[in-house]
C-alpha cells in the first residue's frame, strides 16, 4: 500500500524495498500459529541468525535502531556530567539517545572525502569527563576504525559503534557492527535488510547482553518477584511478525548487497563527467563503498537546490544530507553546542543530496534519474 501510494505521488521514489524471499511464508505460520508478539520464535531465531552475520556472540533484537541507541547508551551507564564524542554530521538519533541519558555530546568535524567523522580530531576532544566514542558510520564507507580502536584501549573508553547504514559492510575484512562494546543496526525499510520498523543491539560480552534485554523489556529483573523495578527501562521489545520479516531478509542480504553495489556503480559511470558535484569515494584503502545511499554534495548550496528542485519536478524523489547536531534548533535551545563550528560538516548539510537507491530501484529508472540530473 505504501509502496504503491508513493509511486503514483512519486514517479520515482527514494526508496523502494524488495520482498525477493521467504517474506510471505515466514509472516503467514506467525499469523496461522498466533506468534505474533515478541515471544514467538522467530525473535531469538533472527537475532540468533544475525549476530552471528556480523560476527557477535550476541543479539538483541528491539522496536528500531534509535530504540538501540538508547539502550546502548543506557546498558553501558552513560549518564549525568559524561561525555560521549561523536560526529556533528548524522542522524540525530545518537545525539537524542546521549542527550536523554543527561550527558553530553562532544561532536567533532567531518572528512571531506569519505563524509565520516574525522577521526584525527577524536583525541583533542578527550577530558577526564568522556566515557565513550560513538562512531557513526556513514551513506556507505566506514570510519577509519584502527585510529578510534587505539584511543578507546589508551584512554579506556567505551566503544558504541551505529552500524544502521552499513549491514553487511567490512572494515579491512571484518563486519561493520563487530567493533563496539555494543554496536547497532536499524531495520528501516530503507536499510539493507527491513523489519518495517525495527533494530538491533549486538556485542560479545554476555552480561551486557543480559542488561540489553532487560532494558529492552521495562527492566523486569529476571532473579527477582515480578513487577519489582530497580531501574528505568522501556518497552522496546521487538514483534515476532517483525522478526519473521527480518529473517527472510537476512536470507537475501548478499543479493541486497550485491544489487546495492550495482546500483552504486551504475551512477558513479552515468555521473562521473557532471561537472560541479563530487560523488561518492568509491574504495578507500580499507572498504568498497557499499552505496547504502548514493550521494552528491555540489560546490554551491544554489546548485544543490536546483538540481534537487528539477529532479522533484519531474517526479524523482531526493532526500537531503543530514543536518548538523550543532544546528539542530532543540539542541541549541538547550544551551548545547554554543559558538561551535564544523565547517565540512555545515558545508555537507548544506550542499548534499541523495537520489533514489531503493533496492527495488531497475537500471532503466536509474537511466532516468541521470538523465534528468545532467539535462
Ligand atoms: C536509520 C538510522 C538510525 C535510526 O534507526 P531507526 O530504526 O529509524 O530508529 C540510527 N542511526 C543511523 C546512522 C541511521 O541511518
Amino acid at each position: 500500500m505504501f509502496y504503491s501510494k508513493e509511486k503514483i505521488k512519486m514517479g520515482i521514489p527514494v526508496n523502494t524495498p524488495l520482498f525477493g524471499g521467504n517474506e510471505e511464508k515466514y509472516i503467514l505460520e506467525c499469523i496461522r500459529t498466533g506468534w505474533i508478539s515478541s515471544e514467538g520464535p522467530y525473535v531469538k531465531e533472527f537475532e540468533k541468525e544475525f549476530a552471528g552475520y556480523v560476527d557477535r556472540k550476541e543479539g538483541i533484537a528491539v522496536a528500531n535502531g534509535s530504540a538501540a541507541l538508547d539502550i546502548a547508551v543506557a546498558a553501558l551507564k552513560i549518564g549525568y556530567g559524561d561525555e560521549v564524542i561523536m560526529p556533528a554530521f548524522t542522524i540525530i538519533s545518537p545525539a537524542l539517545s546521549v542527550v536523554r541519558a543527561g550527558a553530553v555530546p562532544v561532536l567533532v568535524d567531518s572528512d571531506p572525502i569519505t563524509w565520516n567523522m574525522d577521526v584525527t580530531q577524536i583525541e583533542s576532544k578527550i577530558t577526564a569527563k568522556t566515557k565513550a566514542i560513538l562512531v557513526v558510520h556513514i551513506y556507505g564507507l566506514p570510519v577509519d576504525m584502527d585510529p578510534v580502536l587505539t584511543l578507546c584501549k589508551k584512554k579506556n573508553l567505551f566503544l558504541i559503534e551505529d552500524a544502521a547504514e552499513l549491514i553487511g559492510q567490512t572494515y579491512k575484512g571484518k563486519k561493520c557492527g563487530s567493533f563496539g562494546d555494543i554496536s547497532i543496526f536499524s531495520f528501516y525499510p530503507n536499510k539493507h535488510i527491513t523489519t518495517g520498523e525495527g533494530g538491533m543491539c549486538v556485542t560479545n560480552d554476555t552480561a551486557l547482553a543480559e542488561r540489553c534485554r532487560k532494558l529492552r523489556n521495562l527492566a523486569f529483573e529476571p532473579d527477582k518477584p515480578r513487577f519489582v523495578h530497580y531501574e528505568l527501562g522501556w518497552n522496546y521489545r521487538m514483534t515476532n511478525l517483525q522478526a519473521a520479516l527480518g529473517l527472510a531478509q537476512l536470507e537475501k542480504i548478499n543479493d541486497h548487497i550485491t544489487r546495492k553495489r550495482e546500483i552504486g556503480r551504475a551512477y558513479q559511470v552515468a555521473l562521473r563527467n557532471v561537472g560541479g558535484y563530487q560523488l561518492p569515494l568509491a574504495r578507500t584503502e580499507y572498504a568498497e563503498n557499499i552505496y547504502w545511499v548514493f550521494g552528491l554534495v555540489a560546490d554551491t548550496q544554489e546548485r544543490c537546490e536546483n538540481t534537487i528542485k528539477k529532479l522533484n519536478t519531474a517526479g524523482i524523489g531526493t532526500r537531503p544530507f543530514f543536518w548538523c547536531m550543532h544546528e539542530q534548533p532543540v539542541f541549541q535551545n538547550m544551551g548545547l553546542f554554543k559558538n561551535e563550528h564544523y565547517p565540512v560538516a555545515q558545508k555537507l548539510a548544506r550542499n548534499g543530496f541523495y537520489v533514489p537507491s531503493g533496492l527495488g530501484l531497475t537500471l532503466e529508472e536509474i537511466d532516468l534519474v541521470c538523465k534528468t540530473f545532467i539535462a
